[in-house]
């Protein structure tokens, strides 16, 4: 258009835009170190004590924080097993009294590392205290530094796929192998990690995701910032005994650096890996034996693989800047599966048993470490028979991304993206909270592990109002 051909409203118009606005979305990244400052610690994810006195790798917070107009919203992934919402409510409230950023508008989540200490003093040890200490004020910090470093950006969202490390790990066996489970009973139908080799193998019990999720965020002049990506994979393992790691949650993020910024060692590219829906999806390949591999081995093999597919998907994004951003909050109040009087007598009696005979060694495996779960987790129903969740969806143009305070079946979480109104959407686990598992109702029918009582802690059909919560508020989000 020449300037003769312009109307003065058009003219009035580009001269209402100061030079170098941008009317689009902002945002900033911030990775802190939390790896523990005093030893020694006691690692979770384990029946065992078990004690770390130096670290393998570093542990961190690794938060993104983006910014549209009035709605700001961070999201945050932290290398720790579980955190509580009480320690997650602390460091919320602590990085919004230093930004504005209303907690509700804040997604904490742990990778599930098994290799990181416990996230309150269950010894009650100095180096725990300190380290529940150093977690809060670590998480709070990296909301804080990545808002501090807001600056105008671009987003693009897409996926790649990587199907040959997720494995279904709960399989149906020819019935007379099937083991009496810690209460004493054999009606499990299904078994957790059952033996690569097992003879009496027949088939797993549920699907896996084998989607590797990408959400990248760039400067406008498009040098990447942060990536987030997500994988349904509980965790590797395999890390050296008596160190802290991140497994291959940490692995990714150094690899993914090296690929998108090899060439600017001044960068402060952050990248994440979150844990997708995989309570019941291991890194073991049960029926297809692998030769066995070093320590940390075959963390790197699948941190390599997971970053390979989302440089992939990041290769294929386009990006954007003029991304609009929302997220929605809502608390649901769920029943406890609290013990029944006859469990409970069970759980004392087998106490006794155990007592008086001094050793475990005739009563089910794990017998006694039930028991007495069974015993402290019906204390704590007398004092609340209810438990409230904290459930959000944020939505970043047409990506929406879903979180659960539980660790969720693989196939929960495939049927929030089919139920989705959005493009595309992935689920964060082990957000805002760390509530044990979440089988299905049809999965609780078949027993095992992930359904013993304490390890599911709430009603049966949760997994079931979750998904319907969630799709409510995404179809809301989408309006
Ligand atoms: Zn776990």
């Amino acid at each position: 258009m020449t300037l003769k051909a312009m109307t003065i409203l058009e003219l009035f118009c580009i001269c209402l835009l100061p030079i170098g606005a941008n009317a689009g979305i902002e945002g900033g990244a911030a990775a802190v170190d939390i790896t523990p400052e005093v030893w020694p610690v006691y690692l979770r994810g384990s029946f065992f004590k078990k004690e770390a006195y130096t670290a393998h790798d570093p542990l961190h917070s690794r938060a993104i924080v983006l910014k549209e107009g009035d709605m700001r919203l961070a999201m945050v992934i932290v290398d720790s097993c579980l955190i509580s919402r009480e320690n997650l409510d602390q460091a919320k409230r602590k990085a919004s009294q230093a930004t504005g950023i209303p907690v509700s508008q804040m997604l904490v989540a742990a990778t599930h590392t098994h290799s990181a200490p416990h996230d309150y003093a269950r010894y009650d040890t100095e180096p725990e205290h300190a380290y529940v200490k150093q977690l809060i004020e670590g998480i709070a910090q990296s909301i804080i530094q990545a808002h501090d470093a807001l600056e105008p950006v671009e987003i693009g969202y897409g996926s790649y796929r990587e199907p040959t490390e997720v494995f279904n790990r709960r399989w149906f066996l020819d019935p007379d192998a099937m083991p009496a489970n810690p209460f004493g009973e054999t009606t499990d139908l299904v078994k957790m990690n059952p033996g690569i080799t097992n003879p009496a193998l027949k088939h797993s019990a549920g699907p896996v995701d084998p989607e590797v999720f990408v959400l990248s965020v760039r400067t406008i002049d498009g040098h990447p910032l942060a990536l987030l990506a997500n994988y349904s994979l509980h965790y590797v393992g395999k890390t050296p005994a008596g160190q802290v790691s991140a497994d291959y949650f940490g692995e990714f993020a150094r690899l993914i650096q090296n690929r998108l910024e090899r060439h600017r060692p001044d960068s402060n590219f952050v990248g994440i890996l979150s844990n997708g829906t995989s309570g019941d999806i291991n890194n073991i390949p049960v029926g297809s034996p692998r030769p066995n591999r070093e320590t940390f081995e075959q963390i790197q093999l699948v941190a390599g693989k997971v970053a390979d597919a989302a440089y992939l998907a990041y290769k294929s994004i386009e990006h954007r800047s003029d991304v609009s951003l929302s997220m929605l909050q809502e608390a649901i109040i769920l029943d406890r599966r609290v013990p029944s009087k006859i469990q409970i007598s069970q759980a004392k009696s087998m106490l006794e048993r155990a007592a008086k005979a001094g050793s475990e060694k005739d009563l089910p495996r794990h017998g006694v470490a039930y028991a007495q779960k069974v015993l402290d987790f019906s204390e704590q129903c007398e004092l609340s028979p209810t438990v409230e969740i904290l459930i959000q969806t944020v939505r970043i143009g047409d990506l929406a991304i879903c979180t659960s305070p539980f660790e969720t079946f693989a196939e929960t979480g495939l049927r929030l993206k089919r139920q989705s109104p959005f493009s595309s959407t992935f689920t964060i686990e082990q957000a805002n909270g760390a509530e044990g598992y979440l089988p299905t109702p049809a999965q609780h029918r078949l027993g095992g592990y992930e359904t013993w009582l304490t390890t599911s802690r709430v009603e049966f059909g949760a997994s079931e109002k979750l998904v319907r919560k969630l799709v409510g508020m995404m179809r809301s989000l989408k309006k």
